[in-house]
């Protein structure tokens, strides 16, 4: 269960896992730490395992202060970045003072944190120690899974961020925690257009003085479908899931906007940064997804890299015979010699990795995959 908390003008996130533990993504602004603290202790929390500001930025990371004061704290996630405000540099002392772990966080790592959720990092980039961080661009970009339900977090991420990230493989997302309180400076419409949310959670206050959110960003939503949410309007907004379908639900109802999501039937197997999506037709009913035949687990790659794909078949079939086909995403059918047909091992899974060729141009390609009578198709990411 994720709560985008109502912290007024800032961000904060609430995550409970499937097995209790309790991860703070932002903490809102200082004002709002000790109201954080008396929810948490009043829902039972003793102890926040996982604390990850996304940016040095006050109207994020200020109530953290109150937490690390309150709380046993497991990893304090960094993104490398400081402040030279005030209120970065008491947290800051408190997390050091207390000898908690902190965990510098770069592009390509994969956190699990148990019941089912996997984390993986898109921002900030891998670095020479030389180059200063940029406080906006360099907030960090999580992607939460639960089974196959992708929830994204960005902070204040703006637009260099985004072409980072997605260059990092960054692909789609269920809910969007959208940039920087809903700025112009963030959520380009090629960004939006890679994550494809079907919810965009605006955390902002109300009557801001930055006119937050800005009234494209609520246009260039729209133009991929996603639904806003605003923290201003709906109060914390509740994302539960169950690992394969999730409900979203606003602390207060206006006008029907904030409750009564009731979003996609995923049918893809929890990706890594494939392609694939499902289709999002809002239905008030939640049918269980019948399982394809075969599932693709497809890991793109760029130029001089290696991509990889697996194919799972279902019910397990070991023994079979699967052959893959790529097209390069300019159309031409690939002869890598690392894609000969495989056999499926004794869990009826077989994978291929190969080189993508130097001069390959970015896009989507695509694979198809035949094992027996089934086939499946997936695009792969060639960044
Ligand atoms: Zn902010």
């Amino acid at each position: 269960m994720v709560r985008f908390l109502d912290v007024g003008q800032g961000d904060g996130a609430w995550l409970t896992t499937p097995d209790g533990r309790t991860i703070l993504i932002d903490c809102g602004p200082f004002s709002y730490g000790p109201r954080l603290v008396s929810a948490l202790q009043q829902a039972g929390v003793q102890r926040v395992d996982v604390l990850a500001p996304s940016h040095a930025h006050a109207d994020h990371m200020g109530g953290c202060y109150h937490i690390v004061r309150s709380f046993p704290v497991g990893v304090v996630l960094w993104t490398g970045q400081t402040d030279s405000s005030t209120t970065w540099n008491q947290f800051w002392q408190e997390v050091q003072s207390r000898n908690i772990t902190i965990t510098q966080l770069v592009a390509g790592q994969v956190f699990d944190w148990g019941g089912g959720v996997r984390t993986r990092v898109f921002n900030p980039q891998a670095r020479a120690p030389s180059i200063p961080f940029h406080q906006y661009d360099d907030s960090h970009v999580l992607l939460v899974e639960h089974g196959a339900i992708r929830l994204l977090f960005v902070g204040d991420l703006h637009r260099p961020g985004e072409a980072m990230a997605l260059r990092a493989g960054l692909r789609q997302a269920h809910v969007l925690k959208v940039a920087e309180h809903g700025s112009q400076s963030g959520s380009g419409q090629g960004f939006l257009d890679a994550v494809a949310p079907d919810v965009g959670i605006i955390s902002a206050g109300a009557n801001n003085r930055f006119g937050h959110p800005h009234p494209e960003v609520l246009t260039r939503l729209a133009s991929v479908a996603a639904q806003p949410l605003a923290t201003a309007q709906c109060g914390t907004i509740t994302v539960t899931s169950d690992g394969a379908s999730y409900r979203v639900r606003g602390e207060r109802n206006v006008d029907g906007r904030c409750s009564g999501v009731s979003p996609p039937t995923v049918t893809s197997p929890p990706p890594t940064t494939t392609s694939v999506r499902s289709t999002t037709t809002p239905s008030t009913a939640t049918p269980t997804p019948p399982t394809p035949p075969l599932s693709l687990e497809v890991r793109g790659a760029g130029p001089n890299g290696t991509a990889m794909v697996a194919v799972q078949t279902n019910p397990p079939r070991p023994g079979v015979s699967c052959s893959i086909r790529y097209v390069t995403p300019a159309g031409t059918p690939s002869t890598a010699a690392d894609l000969n047909p495989k056999t499926t091992d004794g869990q009826g899974r077989a994978s291929w990795s190969w080189r993508i060729g130097p001069r390959t141009q970015p896009g989507d390609g695509t694979v198809e995959v035949t094992c027996g009578n089934v086939s499946a198709r997936a695009s792969i990411p060639i960044t």
